[in-house]
Order: structure tokens, then C-alpha cells, then sequence
């Protein structure tokens, strides 16, 4: 049997390991057998979604970005905050409804896209909703081989590659998976299910040959690198593109509900008639409805499509740097592909790159 040991001083310490292709069925079994399990699964068409799974039969492991990226499992569109209960004699109480899960296939750009929802419910005031149910979230990465489709320009945002926020990474290489183990639960679940080998040299020349590999396939596709976006965005904040993006928007805001990075929500107190009970909900909401920059008085601090796409476009590619050294887009193309207006974020950012070069 070959078991992780990580106690100090042993040397022979290796975070990674090989699980045959034969045994991903085991594995998953052995997962279901602890608690649920998600993974990505086929809708048809092209179309897919995370969603629970009874079995490995009914994971699509080769597939395009689905259509809700997986931070549904770490802020649910509708969550109970508080409630109460005057008849129990209660006052207002937290309430947090976690589960363990296991988050299965999940890829490299999601994965980037939990890493800035974390940094945003850690940074004060922290969000102990979001952090709790964390916690009780197992990540096992899948590394992509292709690029999706020309939506996505993961190559340019830096996310194509593997950089941490998972517990478990698989790595394809054909009849096995090269297997990175990033946190204790990780190596605790390679212990437990005696289905992983150790690392040969041959696989690890495999693994360096795919990502040289990648070098070639994943290209950007705009002439910009990642480090100037922020200044791309201050330098054309009066950008006539503006003007016939917001001219095109629905403002259906479903560009923001299917960002792994948006994370803007309402809040809504919900008594019953006669106020006996009561609860407050979180639902998601998004920058690109009318209501949501309107105060008291109704004034609006973006009344104009336009500037709430401009908005939008700078809380991915100008504002995050300045917090967090980072960049809010994951390169995923969702925003591009459910958008009924045929907003594209490379196109636009394409058409702004062209005309300030003007
Ligand atoms: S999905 Fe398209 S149309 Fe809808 S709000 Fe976003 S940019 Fe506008
Ligand atoms: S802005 Fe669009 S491409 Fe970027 S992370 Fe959000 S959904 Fe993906």
C-alpha cells in the first residue's frame, strides 16, 4: 500500500501522485459514499452545468465552461441570512445552510474565479456565511487541453494554468491523471482511497511536454498584455464605444449572473403577514439593472446603460488591480456567450485597444 506521509522530517514527501483512468469510477464512488458530489454534466447542444451526480457515468469531463460557473455552491443565488420566530421566543439568528460537497472537474479559470470570491468575502467585513460554507467544499481541479472557443481568452487573463485554490488537480495525460495534492484534504482523501500511485519520471515528463504543448494552443487573442488593462480602461473612460455598447445592452444582467468573478447581491427582509416569523434573504443581483446604483430621492449613480457597462467592464479589468493586485476576469466567455445583445469582452476590449492606438 502506498500512503502520503507528512509528518516533519520525512523527506519522501511528494504532493503529487497518479490515478489510473480505470480507477476514476472507484474514486467517485468512494467520494459518493461520504457525501454529494458535483461535477459537470451534459445538457445537449453544446450546453452544460454543474450539478449532482449518482455516479461517474454521468460526469462530461470534456466540456465547455456550463452555464453557471460553480460559485452557485459558495454564494447560492437565494440564501436565508437571519430569522426568527417570536413564538419560539426567538430574536433575529444567523442561520448558515452548509453541506460537505465535493466540487469534481472543476477547471483552471473557475478555479481562478473562487480564488477572487474568496479575497472579496475574506477582506473586512468578512463574510461568515460564505467562509463557512467554504470550508465544507472539497475542489478537485481538471486541467483544460484545448482552449474552449473564441469567447474565451483565458491564455491573456493568466488563467489557463493551474496556480492553486484547489485541494486535489487532475491533469490528463492520456490513461492517467497526474495528480497535484495542494491541501491536507487532499492528501487525506489520496490516503484514505488507496486507489493513487506515486509519480514515475515518465509521467512527469508527460506533464511538461502537455504544458509546452499548451504554450502553442493557448494563445491570447488581443494585443495587450495583462499588466496594461487597467490602463487601458482609465484612458478610454470617454470612449464613444461606450456610448454603442450600452446602446446595444438589455440590461437583463445576465452577463454578471454567469461571471465566476460578479458577486453583487441584494438583500431582502421577509416578515410574514402577521410578523410571527420573519427571515432575511441574500439573492444575487447585478450592476447592469437600473435599480441597483438608485438611492434615496431616486437619483441613480448610473442611469445610463453605457456607463453601467463601463462600469461592468472596469470591476473586471481596472478597480480589482488596485485592491488586489489581480484582475476579476477569468477569461471564461460566459458573460459573452449568454448575452442576447451579442456583447463580446474581447471584442470590445479589441475595439478600445484599437482606438486609443489611434
Ligand atoms: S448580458 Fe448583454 S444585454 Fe444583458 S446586461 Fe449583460 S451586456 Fe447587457
Ligand atoms: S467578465 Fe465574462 S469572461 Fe470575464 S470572468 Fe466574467 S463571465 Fe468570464
Amino acid at each position: 500500500m502506498w500512503t502520503i506521509d507528512v509528518r516533519p522530517g520525512k523527506e519522501n514527501f511528494v504532493p503529487q501522485a497518479l490515478l489510473r483512468k480505470s480507477n476514476l469510477a472507484e474514486l467517485i464512488t468512494l467520494l459518493l459514499g461520504r457525501q454529494k458530489v458535483v461535477g459537470p454534466v451534459s445538457l445537449g447542444n453544446d450546453q452544460f452545468r454543474f450539478a449532482e451526480i449518482n455516479s461517474s457515468a454521468e460526469l462530461s469531463l470534456d466540456y465547455l465552461p456550463t452555464i453557471l460557473p460553480p460559485k452557485k455552491y459558495f454564494l447560492p443565488p437565494h440564501e436565508m441570512l437571519l430569522h426568527y420566530d417570536i413564538a419560539a421566543g426567538q430574536q433575529m439568528q444567523a442561520l448558515a445552510e452548509v453541506e460537505e460537497l465535493v466540487l469534481f472537474g472543476v477547471h483552471t479559470c473557475d478555479l481562478a474565479g473562487i480564488q477572487c470570491l474568496n479575497m472579496i468575502f475574506s477582506d473586512r467585513p468578512r463574510d461568515l456565511h460564505y467562509l463557512l460554507r467554504k470550508n465544507h467544499l472539497t475542489l478537485i481541479g481538471l486541467e483544460c487541453n484545448d482552449c474552449c472557443d473564441h469567447h474565451a481568452n483565458c491564455a491573456l487573463l493568466h488563467t489557463h494554468l493551474p496556480k492553486g485554490g484547489y485541494d486535489l488537480f487532475l491533469s490528463d495525460l492520456g490513461a492517467d491523471y497526474f495528480v497535484d495534492i495542494a491541501t491536507h484534504k487532499g492528501e487525506q482523501l489520496v490516503a484514505a482511497a488507496q486507489l493513487f500511485e506515486p509519480v514515475t519520471a515518465a509521467a512527469q515528463d508527460a506533464l511538461a511536454t502537455l504544458r509546452r504543448n499548451k504554450k502553442e494552443r493557448f494563445k491570447s487573442t488581443l494585443p495587450m498584455r495583462y499588466e496594461d488593462l487597467p490602463y487601458l480602461l482609465e484612458e478610454t473612460v470617454d470612449s464613444a464605444i461606450w456610448q454603442q455598447v450600452g446602446e446595444k445592452c438589455l440590461s437583463c444582467g445576465n452577463c454578471t449572473n454567469v461571471c465566476p468573478t460578479c458577486y453583487c447581491f441584494d438583500m431582502v427582509d421577509e416578515p410574514q403577514l402577521d410578523l410571527s416569523k420573519g427571515q432575511r434573504v441574500r439573492t444575487w443581483d447585478s450592476c447592469q439593472h437600473e435599480t441597483f446604483a438608485k438611492v434615496a430621492g431616486g437619483e441613480s449613480f448610473r442611469a445610463e446603460r453605457a456607463a453601467r457597462q463601463r462600469h461592468r467592464f472596469n470591476r473586471k479589468f481596472n478597480y480589482p488591480m488596485a485592491r488586489y493586485r489581480r484582475l476579476f476576469c477569468t477569461g471564461c466567455g460566459r458573460c459573452s456567450r449568454a448575452c442576447m445583445a451579442a456583447i463580446d469582452v474581447q471584442e470590445t476590449l479589441k475595439a478600445l485597444i484599437e482606438e486609443r492606438g489611434r
